[in-house]
């Protein structure tokens, strides 16, 4: 199975391969428990493993410097959003252990869990509907649906621009986001940050507090992805502006691209070659419970199929 993915992978031409995590842990925590599915500790050190069979592990400095001359080399940056603290605590161990670089792309506004993701808000209360449903019906039910499994439908289909509907409901259920972020601490503290970056690791943007990019108009778009990675250059002393989307850059424009003040940015749309210049996309290990070898050969030969009908590249 090596001997065939390194053949792929360099029919590809696909020479800098790019995936994404959130957080690694064996135990699945409440905030993203209904919003994918962690790879375990494990598990990531096998992903490890296998990424270092196919490639050389890039730092961000390091991706700055081979991204637009790879020549021969076959090349990773392993990638994690949301700066989530079992970042800290199950996957840096591992990558200190094997000296592979990283980078984490933060949340500004979540740093040091001063506030909490409205998806892992909703992915809470799903969790605490889930909990109580020998309840029966009462206020927040009748808010979220009327019975449990529309209150759930509706709580996930629940957007940016609903925050104040979902701290509305975790009111009336009395679920309190400042009592988890106290007691469950999920987000990196500066201090951590700092000592992840001491040891090699490296910190990009991922805008202010997560939006769905398509919702925005141009400025705010400009303005939530600057001012992240501002954020991070400034208080974590990135000279690096990387910046990774958080949820999609799907209907970006081509004009964001072209006024956004970056090095480089990350999208989440697996193996695709990019319109947007300096643009790299990024696959999702945490998509299913396959190995990183089944889940990088079926990626790959994905890619292989979608070039065939022109479908490899995203049009901007
Ligand atoms: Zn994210």
């Amino acid at each position: 199975m090596n001997k065939l993915l390194d053949m792929l992978i360099d029919l590809s031409k696909r020479p800098l391969f790019i995936p994404f995590y959130h957080a690694v842990s064996d135990t699945v925590a409440p905030h993203y428990k209904n919003l994918y599915q962690p790879r375990g500790e494990v598990e990531f050190e096998r992903d490890l493993d296998c990424f270092l069979r196919h490639f050389e592990p890039l730092s961000l400095d390091d991706f700055a410097r081979v991204k637009n001359n790879p020549g021969k080399g076959r090349y990773c940056l392993i990638t994690f959003d949301d700066g989530l603290s079992e970042v800290y605590e199950y996957a840096f161990p591992v990558l200190q252990r094997k000296k592979v670089p990283a980078v984490v792309f933060l949340n500004p506004r979540f740093v040091d869990n001063r506030g909490l993701f409205y998806r892992y808000k909703v992915s809470i209360l799903i969790e605490e509907l889930r909990a109580r449903s020998f309840e029966g019906y009462s206020d927040w039910m009748q808010e979220t649906g009327g019975d449990f499994e529309t209150a759930e439908k509706n709580l996930l289909s629940l957007g940016y621009g609903q925050t104040g509907k979902i701290d509305h409901i975790a009111q009336l259920m009395g679920v309190s986001f400042a009592n988890y972020l106290q007691s469950e601490q999920p987000y990196l503290t500066m201090p951590r940050v700092r000592e992840m970056k001491g040891a090699g690791i490296q910190f990009g943007g991922h805008s202010m507090d997560h939006p769905f990019f398509a919702d925005l108009g141009l400025k705010a778009q400009l303005q939530q992805a600057n001012e992240s990675m501002d954020w991070v250059c400034e208080k974590v002393g990135e000279t690096i502006r990387a910046f990774a989307f958080p949820f999609s850059d799907e209907g970006v424009k081509k004009t964001f691209f072209e006024q956004l003040n970056a090095d480089f940015t990350f999208g989440t749309a697996k193996i695709k070659v990019d319109d947007a210049k300096n643009h790299y996309q990024r696959l999702s290990m945490e998509v299913d419970n396959k190995s990183a070898g089944q889940i990088l050969l079926r990626e790959f030969t994905n890619y292989q199929l979608k070039r065939l009908f022109g479908r490899h590249r995203i049009k901007r």
